[in-house]
């Protein structure tokens, strides 16, 4: 028989009537002939107010006392659901998280599940009754109860869909489905009909708040098909999928995170080593980095920034004082009230031209661009905060998202050639490594991607003003250019440097487009290397594994091999190196990953 997971968010199980409509839900999938496990979060508001409660007890609370507490919202749940299941005349048995078997490690309040144990959901099912689950908990081996991070219960759904190798896993939430970008910031926005897993990993991980990020990682590894849908409707939703019958949008979404911190390292000594220091710092803190920018450095001194949660600020401050301290040299520095906005697309790893398109409505909407770093399906940038919401609309307009299957005519045609065939993510490999997994949320690295065709570009002195980039990046699409890794960091002293790798073969072209451009800007310079190599780890949830980079970083410092550039995303974690230091790069990486 076939077993079908239903997931209800808070808001859908928020008042007496809405749990009697979830339980409707549950007894018609029954009814079609499944076994069914329904997971639910708790009701409306209320871990909002839990958090609220501890809050007036202490400034710290323990993390352990904060998980039974906020643990206490679904256990209300699911008995409210399986009363309302048994008032309908249908069998339930209702299980908190350490009752459904979910083994967690013992991270309170950002816990990992370990492994399911699933005999006594199996007896229960087997025995007729839908089995009510308590999302977003488990148990540690020493038998404390966990939570897994707010919005954890899309992944406890995932989880136990794979586990009980389900034939598919329904989110039932607030919406109609996954959107081109939250529907309350663009009330244009359009639904998705199918979306993958990639895609859906890289939106949620950036922002896009429709689905806790982890839950898709599970999704993707155990190959669970997905779909999120209203819960207030029949609406079909969105399915999301290996391989979505409609992928011809170069840009599918747009996510954003409306409170990003900036931790900056100015003027520190650029030599193998530093990186895997800094890194190791901050994986330590379970401290999970995006925007992960570093400058090629000048003059022996490198720049590092990137982005931290709020609720990891403080500690990220520091370990980059700490780190700053041993190193001996250089200086912290932060940024706030900034925004990360993001768009992301499966297709813009053929099409040229999406990069400065989304630069170009940026600084049509006068708006600047501190930072960017890039990713192979998607493009990030940071800016502030008080342009967030007015950007996210601009870039959704001029992408044409609320209109299907649109391709704008300044992006051009695909480039399939330009993407060599090493750079394909080898999915079977993938799934051996899953497979082997000792536990369910582990790191999955599948492959070490060695890329020696590629050259880059650094521009100095830029001016720090609106419209920069977007000049920039449009000069080298209109030569049919196909640019890459991007990276900008925040400027010194109103000045800013972007540096990007593109095919060696179109280095020649794009220097002259580039030194036409410049030429009128006072100070700024154009240098290149075209002796580099892009290496990369391929994998699942890559950046919300805090360890990878950590990882990464110390294999390659251990054969005194220097960090030149660096993109992450949720596929692939990549540097720029020497060229002269890709097969022992790529033999350490191997031999740490694979
Ligand atoms: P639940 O309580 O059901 O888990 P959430 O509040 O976690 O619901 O997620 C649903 C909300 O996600 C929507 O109300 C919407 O505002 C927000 N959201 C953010 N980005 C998107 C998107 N791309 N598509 C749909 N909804 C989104
Ligand atoms: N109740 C938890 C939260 O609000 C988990 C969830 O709803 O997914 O974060
Ligand atoms: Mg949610």
């Amino acid at each position: 028989m076939s077993i079908i997971v239903q997931k209800f968010g808070g808001t859908s199980v928020a008042t007496a009537n809405k749990i009697r409509q979830a339980a409707k839900k549950a007894i018609a999938a029954k009814a079609a002939g499944n076994q069914v496990v329904v997971v639910v979060s708790a009701r409306g508001k209320k871990t909002d107010e839990l958090v609220a409660l501890a809050a007036e007890m202490t400034d710290n609370p323990s993390p352990r006392e904060m998980d039974v507490l906020l643990s206490t919202g679904e256990q209300e749940t699911i008995a409210l659901l399986s009363m309302a299941i048994h008032s309908l005349g249908e069998q339930a048995v209702s299980l908190t998280g350490p009752q459904i078997g979910i083994m967690t490690d013992a991270a309170s309040t950002k816990a990992r599940i370990q492994k399911i144990i699933t005999t006594r959901l199996h007896e229960l099912l087997d025995a007729g009754n839908i089995v009510i689950a308590a999302g977003f908990q488990g148990h540690d081996s020493e038998g404390n109860i966990t939570t897994l991070g707010r919005g954890g219960s899309d992944t406890t759904a995932t989880a136990l869909a794979a586990v009980l190798n389900a034939s598919m896993c329904e989110i039932y939430t607030d919406v109609e489905g996954v959107f081109t970008t939250d529907p309350r910031i663009v009330p244009e926005a359009r639904k998705i009909p199918q979306i993958s897993y990639d895609e859906m990993l890289e939106l949620a991980s950036l922002g896009a708040g429709v689905m806790h990020s982890r839950s898709i990682e599970f999704a993707k590894k155990y190959q669970v098909p997905l779909r999120v849908r209203p819960a207030y409707s029949e609406g079909e939703g969105t399915l999301i999928t290996q391989e979505p019958e409609d992928s011809t949008q170069v840009v599918t979404g747009i996510a954003i995170v409306k409170d990003e911190l900036r931790v900056g390292l100015g003027g520190i000594p650029d030599r193998p080593g530093v990186m895997s220091m800094i890194f190791a710092k901050m994986a330590a803190r379970k401290i999970p980095l995006d925007l992960v920018v570093q400058d090629i450095a000048e003059g022996g001194t490198a720049e590092i920034s990137f982005t931290v949660p709020r609720q990891d600020f403080a500690e990220a401050l520091t370990a980059a004082t700490e780190a700053v301290d041993e190193l001996g040299q250089g200086s912290v520095t932060h940024g706030t009230e900034l925004s990360k906005v993001s768009i992301v697309g499966n297709g813009m790893q053929y099409h040229t031209g999406v990069a400065a398109k989304m630069f170009k409505t940026i600084a049509q909407n006068n708006t600047n661009v501190l930072m960017i770093s890039t990713g192979d399906i998607k493009i990030s940038v940071l800016i502030r905060s008080d342009q967030a919401l007015s950007t996210v609309q601009k870039i959704h307009e001029s992408f044409h998202l609320h209109e299907q299957k649109a391709i704008s005519p300044e992006i051009g045609f695909p480039q399939q050639d330009q993407k060599t065939t090493s750079q394909k993510i080898n999915t079977e490999r993938e799934h051996e490594v899953v497979l082997g997994l000792s536990n369910m949320e582990d790191i999955v690295v599948s492959d070490v991607i060695v890329d020696s065709s590629q050259a880059r570009v650094t521009i100095r002195n830029l001016p720090d003003e609106p419209g920069i980039a977007a000049t920039i990046f449009e000069a080298v699409a209109e030569g049919g250019i196909m640019v890459d890794m991007i990276v900008q960091n925040v400027s010194r002293e109103g000045v800013t440097n972007i540096s990007f790798t593109l095919p060696e073969g179109d280095l020649e072209q794009s220097l002259l487009l580039i030194r036409t451009i410049v030429e009128p800007w006072e100070g700024v310079t154009v240098s290149y290397d075209d002796h580099i190599a892009k290496i990369a780890v391929a994998g699942i949830g890559l950046r919300s594994h805090t360890g990878v980079g950590k990882k990464m970083f110390a294999a390659l410092a251990s054969k005194e091999i220097n960090i030149l550039m660096v993109g992450t995303s949720e596929m692939r974690m990549t540097t720029v190196i020497d060229r002269s230091q890709a097969e022992t790069a790529r033999a350490v990486l191997s031999e740490t990953f694979l």
